[in-house]
């Protein structure tokens, strides 16, 4: 059989807009001051070269539904810190960070937002466990 030239589909890819993607980026970057987020034992990370920087979901991405691209459920971290974030890093290190709490509660609300939108025009929603609302 003839092997296929088709490349193996990659997790995302499919869901990933890259013109979404960046416009996210962009607006993560400036609403945070260009800064990682994260909170560490001896403060506020320092990382501020924007070559460190990526922009983290606080919302899993399977679980963000049409708030995926939205600015609000992710936040400034420095690639170190979103190793943590994501468990990437070692688990020695998992708790090591701190996200300030006003920025989960901007992910978690704006996830609501989209969902209650959706359910509002009778659409499935899928939603977010956790907390009661
Ligand atoms: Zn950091």
């Amino acid at each position: 059989m003839k092997k296929s030239r088709k490349p193996i589909a990659h997790r995302n890819v499919k869901r990933r807009d890259p013109k979404k993607a960046s416009q996210q980026r962009e607006a993560v970057l400036n609403r945070d001051g260009g800064t990682c987020v994260a909170i560490h034992d001896y403060g506020r990370c320092p990382v501020r070269d924007k070559a460190f920087l990526q922009v983290a979901h606080l919302i899993r991405r399977h679980k963000c539904g049409d708030a995926i691209y939205d600015p609000d459920v992710a936040v400034t971290l420095c690639r170190f810190d979103h190793d943590v974030l994501d468990h990437r890093a070692p688990i020695k290190d998992w708790d090591s960070i701190v996200i300030p709490s006003e920025a989960i509660d901007r992910a978690e609300a704006c996830v609501r937002r989209y969902e209650a939108e959706r359910a509002s025009r009778g659409l499935a929603v899928v939603p977010l466990k956790g907390k009661s609302q």
